[in-house]
């Protein structure tokens, strides 16, 4: 069976390995189809497609864009996506632009309860200064000994309700679904299993991505559990979605899947990688 990760980060949005490193990474963990999925931003692909032909390892050039739906965010990843096509690339710009203002509101916020200089303390961790976002404001508070891992933050600081969290407006679905196919990619919801309206408004939800010419959603990811693989496995086939699966690996010490080591997808699926 292949062994297929068509979902992960470098630094050039918020993994901590550049994309070189990343695809070293995946190969040496047995990936033979691998995909790079930065959040909106394709720098990392030119780097990550040469590393990835030196090494005889498939590549998928990828992105994962940040979307709001229902007041909720929702991340849509593009796969087989043409990297330079101007569409995209404008869509994509245009999504990262609130990060810095947004950043500055969040380390106000975090100054108010005691943590200053987070600002200069997140940029620290950025390898791209226009993809300034919460894992950098995370990776900060445990440089400071406020948190001791990425999951602790997040259950604390950054999310709704605790200090450091800004609402933000990113790409609608519409868009994402567009800009994606438009440069001949697919998409694909990722992580399903992490929204908050996964119960309340579901079958709207997939419908509406469906209408819109989404195709697939990702059955294995590292943020599923075991629960959660059978539960989108079952989705994928109700809605005639094709699976994917992706570690999101973002960081060694950090991602609680390593790039490659997912289990496989159950049977009975098309697997988005089907042609590939
Ligand atoms: P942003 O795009 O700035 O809102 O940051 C979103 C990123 O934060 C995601 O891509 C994840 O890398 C990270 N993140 C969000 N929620 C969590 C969580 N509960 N645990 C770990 N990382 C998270
Ligand atoms: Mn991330
Ligand atoms: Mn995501
Ligand atoms: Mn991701």
């Amino acid at each position: 069976m292949r062994n297929v990760d068509l979902h992960c980060h470098s630094n050039i949005s918020d993994g901590v390995l550049a994309p070189a490193a990343v695809a070293a990474r995946a190969h040496a963990n047995g990936v033979d189809l691998w995909a790079l999925t930065d959040h909106d931003e394709l720098d990392g692909i030119a780097p990550a497609r040469a590393a990835a032909a030196g090494l005889g390892l498939a590549f998928v050039p990828g992105v994962e864009i940040s979307v709001t739906w229902a007041n909720e965010t929702v991340h849509i990843v593009g796969l087989q996506i043409d990297e330079t096509d101007p569409q995209l690339a404008k869509g994509l710009k245009d999504t990262r632009s609130g990060r810095e203002r947004r950043a500055r509101e969040m380390a106000a916020q975090l100054d108010r309860v005691g943590i200053p200089g987070a600002f200069d303390g997140a940029l620290k961790f950025v390898g791209n200064p226009d993809l300034i976002g919460r894992t950098h404001f995370a990776r900060y508070l445990i440089e400071l000994g406020v948190c001791d891992n990425v999951a602790a933050v997040f259950k604390s600081y950054l999310v709704e309700g605790k200090p450091g969290f800004v609402p933000h407006r990113w790409a609608t679905l519409s868009q994402a679904v567009d800009w994606i196919r438009g440069a001949g990619g697919v998409a694909v919801v990722a992580h399903p299993g992490r929204y908050r309206f996964a119960k309340l408004a579901y079958d709207e939800f997939f419908n509406t991505f469906k209408d819109l010419g989404g195709t697939a959603i990702e059955v294995m990811t590292g943020s599923h559990t075991v629960d959660q693989y059978a539960e989108y496995a079952k989705v994928a086939k109700r809605y005639g979605f094709a699976a994917s699966r992706g570690s999101d690996f973002h960081s060694p010490g950090e991602s609680r899947i390593d790039l490659g080591a997912l289990p496989a997808c159950p049977a009975g699926l098309v697997p988005v990688w089907r042609d590939w």
